[in-house]
């Protein structure tokens, strides 16, 4: 396919951004091929700079959970900004999306707003070591909690849970606080808990595992996750940064009925502008500067037009009973795909949780750990990726990244996602 704005403007980027890109997934090099540049997004289309419209099931990776553009976000923003675009000082805005996010999440009480996820996750992760006064993080393969340096660790060989820096750039030391557990395997929690868990000050897990394709756990396994850092006086952190306000107006945690101490989010919370925030309930809070001694700040936390963004978001969200419409607007995908994929030429397996999607091509099927892709299967996504695009339906460009459906999608774009995957798997095969 061509296309020549998109070639030119990726020459361009390549010029003066590294890789052409400013975050790697962008570039299409598990796929292959040019990155689209995208003009605009409309609802549930994206609009690429050659003009050619696609069916999108990225959702710029979480946030658009109304769709693009939504009328009532875009002039909730307006106004905001009309009014001046930051203040370094506090606005109403920022107590009224707290005030929110208190109501919706069990069990906590405040809240404070970042930037990103991984301000977010990298600041709840220095309260619970200020709180416990430990070192000793955990994280799981496969759950991804954004770049800050102790968490890009990769799983140590063998027995050993410590955690060897993923990315250049990281020295050792930084890391050698962190130990890295597999997904469902209560055995290997215990035995870490039981070893070292008077020195683990948080373990931070995705409750619902969606950045290595869809991970959904056994409710046992957080159960018992739960379990064992409380008796351990460990902090449990859930990263809801994708399943907050996605999954349920309590994200995970409601739809598992198993509260964490702290949470964090980002994406659908900023309605698609910069917003990231961490809560808890007050006792662990008050450790924040200005009351503790927990040092955390940032020039534009609580921007209020982000803050709008992220409100106005929400109301939608409420007043359209959202979370049950996306429930629905899941189970008539599920129903469309399944004799699809039962047809397909190759293994490919539908795993849902809510709005969230993933098209496994494991051989065995859904797995439930960071399990790799073999070459073969990562190729075929590749064809299958680039079949879609050709037909106009925008999937995410890698193999372990999982789809979303917004509030902006209709049953006829599920019928043209089935028609269009049946297409696919043929010139794939
Ligand atoms: C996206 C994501 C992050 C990082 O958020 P950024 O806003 O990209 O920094 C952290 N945790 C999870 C679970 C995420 O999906």
């Amino acid at each position: 396919m061509n296309h020549p704005r998109s070639e030119q403007l990726y020459a361009r980027a390549r010029a003066v951004i590294p890789g052409g890109v400013n975050s790697p997934v962008r570039a299409f090099r598990a796929v292959g091929g040019t990155p689209l540049f995208i003009a605009r997004g409309e609802g549930q289309y994206l609009i690429d700079a050659d003009g050619r419209r696609y069916l999108d099931f990225v959702g710029s990776w979480g946030p658009l959970i109304l769709g693009h553009a939504h009328p009532e976000v875009i002039r909730a923003i307006g106004t905001a900004a009309a009014a001046g675009t930051t203040f370094g000082a506090p606005c109403a805005g920022e107590v009224e999306l707290a005030e929110r996010v208190v109501a919706a999440y069990p069990g906590i009480e405040q809240v404070r707003f970042v930037s990103s996820g991984t301000e977010a996750v990298m600041s709840a992760i220095r309260l619970a070591r200020a709180v416990t006064g430990r070192d000793l993080i955990v994280k799981f393969s496969g759950c991804y909690h954004g770049h800050a340096d102790h968490l890009l660790v990769a799983a140590g060989s063998g027995l050993a849970t410590f955690g060897r820096p993923s990315s250049a750039g990281v020295p050792e030391p930084f890391t050698a606080c962190t130990r890295v557990l597999p997904l469902d395997d209560e055995a290997a929690l215990a035995a870490l808990m039981a070893r070292e868990g008077a020195q683990i000050a948080a373990v931070i897990i995705e409750p619902v595992p969606a950045n290595h394709g869809l991970l959904p756990q056994r409710r046992e396994f957080l159960a018992r996750l739960r379990e064992l850092t409380r008796a351990q006086g460990t902090l449990l952190i859930f990263d809801e940064v994708i399943s907050g306000f996605r999954l349920a107006r309590g994200g995970a945690a409601e739809r598992l009925g198993i509260t964490p101490d702290l949470a964090t989010f980002g994406k659908v919370i900023g309605g698609g502008l910069p917003v990231g925030a961490f809560a808890g309930p007050r006792s662990l809070m008050a450790r924040l500067a200005p009351d503790g001694d927990t040092y955390q700040a940032g020039t534009l936390s609580g921007n209020p037009v982000a803050m709008a963004s992220g409100l106005a978001t929400l109301e939608v969200l409420t007043r359209e009973n959202g979370w049950q419409r996306l429930e629905a607007l899941g189970e008539a995908l599920e129903a469309a795909l399944r004799p699809v994929l039962a047809g397909a030429p190759f293994p490919v397996h539908l795993v849902r949780v809510g709005s969230l999607f993933w098209l496994s091509m494991h051989t065995e099927g859904a797995p439930r750990t960071a399990a790799a892709l073999t070459d073969a299967a990562s190729a075929r996504y590749g064809r299958l990726f680039h079949a879609l695009l050709e037909q106009g339906i925008y999937f995410p460009p890698s193999a372990y990244e999982a789809c979303f459906l917004s509030l902006a999608h209709q049953e006829a774009d599920l019928q043209t996602l089935t028609r269009g995957l049946q297409l696919a798997f043929a010139a794939a095969a």
